[in-house]
């Protein structure tokens, strides 16, 4: 079943177009994510799809609910969660206080305690907001979303700025959220992280979706390439490299050399070697990555990997 329809989804903020013509569609526990550089228009899309932006045209419907229909949106509250880049909380607030109060909008709301505990903030309900480390303020944002009990769940951005061992503890949290049932939109920059985490991907850029796939089918979009990069123990010339059918470039850097192609190219290019006595030192081989395709499709070297 479909828990998230988004055809053709157009967006202006007055002259300027931020979301051309998006279209996905996000299956029950799935963890979805939506992929793009800077600006390409993922946060408007999913403010759209949460009800907290009018559209300009297009459809979109949220666990059967228009967001765009007071009434329906009302309803869409009880059954979607949301956290946003910004949370916009008091600094004063204390932890358990912004849960009580965020549990007070809900029908059913969750136990508020046992969420503190899953979430890992069991002993910082007494803490106030400002005090809290950029972790523990990611974890309380992801425990506010959940509040409400939420069939579904929006999350933008959830691991920007986290030390890589908060951004794990995180990725658990979001894959405890589906096994629990909920499905789940991720907003992220981060290629490891949709990798890791996603089932499906809508990689967007300027506006438009350039692929919906899994991580694997949108790395094996970006062709079989493989790139191969070692020190040579003698003289290498580059014509000789590319007289083989399977090297598409060769570049240096320094003594190192990074060869690139498709096909056998790790088998021909050592056998060259082996013919020339050259021995390969500090090899090093790279299969097609989620981050070539991301480059590939949205012709831009991401902000992580440049
Ligand atoms: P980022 O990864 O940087 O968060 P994004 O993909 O989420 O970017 P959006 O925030 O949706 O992109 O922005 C898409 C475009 O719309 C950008 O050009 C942005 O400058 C513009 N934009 C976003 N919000 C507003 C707004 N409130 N008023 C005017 N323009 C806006």
């Amino acid at each position: 079943m479909a828990v998230i329809e988004v055809e053709h989804l157009h967006k202006r903020y007055g002259q300027d177009i931020a979301v051309h013509d998006v279209s996905f569609t996000v299956e029950e526990g799935e963890i979805f994510g939506v992929l793009g550089p800077n600006g390409a228009g993922k946060t408007t899309t999913v403010e759209c799809l949460a009800g907290l932006r009018p559209t300009d045209g297009g459809r979109v419907s949220v666990l059967g609910l228009d967001p765009g229909r007071e009434r329906e949106h009302t309803a869409l509250r009880q059954v979607l969660g949301v956290q946003l880049q910004e949370s916009g909380l008091p600094d004063k607030l204390k932890v358990r206080e912004a849960l009580d109060l965020y549990a007070s909008f809900y029908r059913a709301p969750a136990d508020v305690t046992g969420l503190l505990t899953r979430l890992g903030l069991a002993d910082k309900a007494g803490t106030r907001y400002k005090q809290l480390s950029g972790g523990q303020k990611q974890r309380l944002a992801i425990a506010l979303a959940m509040v409400g009990n939420p069939r579904a769940v929006v999350l933008d951005e959830l691991t920007t700025g986290l030390d890589p061992h908060a951004r794990r503890t995180t990725w658990e949290l979001v894959e405890q959220i589906r096994d629990a049932g909920v499905t789940v939109l991720l907003v992220t920059h981060f290629m490891e992280e949709a990798e890791r985490l996603c089932d499906r991907v809508a990689v967007i850029d300027a506006g438009r979706v350039v692929a919906v796939d899994t991580p694997a089918g949108l790395a094996a979009r970006a062709g079989e390439r493989q790139r191969m990069r070692f020190r040579p123990s003698a003289p290498l010339d580059d014509a000789l490299l590319l007289a083989l059918p399977e090297v598409d470039a060769v570049a240096w850097h320094g003594p190192q050399v990074e060869i690139s192609g498709t096909g056998n190219l790790v088998q021909v290019v050592t056998s060259l070697l082996a013919r020339r006595q050259i021995v390969a030192a500090d090899l090093r081989v790279e299969q097609a990555s989620l981050d070539d395709a991301f480059i590939a499709l949205t012709g831009q070297r991401h902000a992580e990997s440049a």
